[in-house]
């Protein structure tokens, strides 16, 4: 039952993985919500969907899926990935295990997500949904939405007492705090692109490269990757410069996709027969990373996912830590209870603001990790090492990986903590030239030294 339910109805503009996790979240505490949606019901028949996508769920997810009971009903539909399979010009193939025996994230369609959500928040007493209702703007000193109808274009106002802005990186609620007083507000662009392409099923929907791994052809200054679907197709996605030699605007024609493709990605492009057509018909995706602050406007207004915090998705982490955030303000309404909203509204920021900006970093990071330095021998004879010294430290050395992806330890302190670990690999790695070198005297003393000198 819920601990202290208001009669006030609560809003959330834009019913997207964040926006409906957090309505059920508001509903199963008892709240009225009413729930404003751009995009028509993805559950209606006839509704498009356009491409299925998948994304990589990991532990701040399934934690935040958990929260409500849904974590079992989605770990059926997803795939695991235990690691990553590198694959070199000559189609020559590279393990890298994620974490321990066990430890994976999981492939999960978006689409599927999104309606299994849609479907368990509006099973809940007090959950309206209203879709195709486009916000165009708010005004903060009367509480007023404006929305437009996307059918019929009619344009009203709509009153709101307490708002959450979950409209996505492009927030239309963010834009009008954006035009209060002393909002910081910053947005970056990558000098990079994504098109997503298709790796075809094989005969009987057979995975044609591994099924339980996240692919990557790294290639210095971009990338492809391909995770794994339920009909044994993968979702494929190239990550690359918008100008240059080798970009975009240097791939102009089929003929020169084909032969790019022939030359960078060989054992790929058997598998992609729709390559060149995909090419040109998907459409070539920015990524950017959105930083601001305040996330609130007094108690009346809180942003959450990507409209408080996008980032670019080399760490597999934006859901997650949009995810995260419904978790925390759980949280923090068990803490205050569900009427002390300006407080809650604080902490949440307070709390979230440091470690999402520490996830942005981290999603920057990684992206050159992505496209370089997991092709480099000596980068991987590192990962072995930190899994050694974790094996032999445990609980004192969990890989920044693992920190990030498969435990809920705040994102700013898993930063640091990897920055820390980092150091001493720099100093250990002169000293070992292959893996057994970990067990020479020598380094075993170093080992011991550095860890010693952690506390
Ligand atoms: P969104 O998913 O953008 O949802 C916003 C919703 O608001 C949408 O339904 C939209 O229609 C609606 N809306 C927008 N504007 C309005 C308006 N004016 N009025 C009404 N409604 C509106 N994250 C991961 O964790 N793992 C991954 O593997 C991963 N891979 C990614 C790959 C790519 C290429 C990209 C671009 C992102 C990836 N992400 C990943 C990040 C993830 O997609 C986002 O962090 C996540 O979708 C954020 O959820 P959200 O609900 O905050 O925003």
């Amino acid at each position: 039952a819920p601990a202290h339910p208001t009669t006030e109805r609560l809003t959330v503009m834009g019913a997207g993985l964040v926006g409906s996790l957090l309505s059920l979240y508001l509903a199963r505490r008892g709240h009225a919500v009413e729930v404003f949606e751009r995009r028509g019901d993805p559950r209606r028949a006839g509704f498009q969907e356009g491409r299925s996508i998948n994304l990589a769920l990991s532990d701040r997810g399934w934690k935040a899926l958990g929260g409500v009971g849904v974590a079992n009903d989605i770990r059926q539909v997803g795939i695991p990935m235990s690691g990553r399979v590198m694959h070199d010009v000559q189609g020559n193939l590279t393990r890298q295990p994620y974490g321990h025996d066990g430890q994976a994230i999981y492939s999960v369609n978006r689409g599927h997500l999104n309606r299994r959500l849609l479907d368990l928040a509006e099973g809940q007493t007090g959950v309206t949904f209203n879709f195709g209702q486009q916000c165009l703007g708010i005004d903060l000193k009367t509480k007023e939405l404006r929305l437009r109808d996307t059918e019929t274009q009619e344009e009203r106002t709509a009153p709101y007492t307490r708002l959450f802005g979950t409209d996505g990186a492009f927030s239309a609620v963010r834009s009008a705090l954006q035009r209060t007083d002393r909002f910081d507000y910053s947005q970056d662009f990558l000098d990079y692109g994504y098109k997503e392409l298709t790796i075809a099923a094989g005969p009987g929907g057979a995975w044609q490269i591994e099924k339980n791994a996240l692919h990557i052809w790294p290639r210095g200054q971009y990338l492809m990757i391909a995770l794994p679907n339920l009909d044994g197709s993968f979702n494929a996605t190239l990550f690359f410069p918008y100008e240059g030699a080798e970009s975009f605007a240097a791939l102009q024609t089929p003929a020169e996709v084909a032969a790019f493709f022939d030359r960078v990605f060989p054992d790929a492009v058997p598998l992609m027969p729709a390559l060149t057509e995909e090419f040109f018909a998907h459409p070539t995706g920015s990524l950017l990373t959105i930083k601001c602050f305040p996330w609130k406007y007094n108690d009346d207004v809180l942003l959450l996912g990507d409209a408080a915090h996008a980032i670019v998705p080399f760490y597999g982490q934006g859901m997650n830590a949009g995810f995260e955030d419904c978790t925390v303000l759980n949280a923090l309404f068990d803490e205050y209870g569900d009427s002390a909203w300006d407080t809650i509204f604080a902490e949440f920021q307070a709390e979230r603001k440091p470690n999402n900006d520490a996830m942005a970093d981290l999603a920057l990071y990684n992206f050159v990790e992505m496209r370089d330095r997991v092709a480099d021998p000596v980068f991987l004879l590192q990962k072995k090492i930190e899994a050694k010294i974790s094996g032999q430290f445990p609980g004192q050395w969990a890989p920044l990986y693992s920190q990030v992806t498969f435990s809920d330890t705040p994102y700013a302190e898993a930063l640091a903590a990897g920055q820390r670990q980092d150091a001493i690999m720099a100093r250990l790695m002169p000293h070992i030239q292959a893996e057994a070198d970990y067990d020479q005297p020598t380094v075993q003393a170093l080992v011991q030294q550095e860890m010693a000198a952690r506390h």
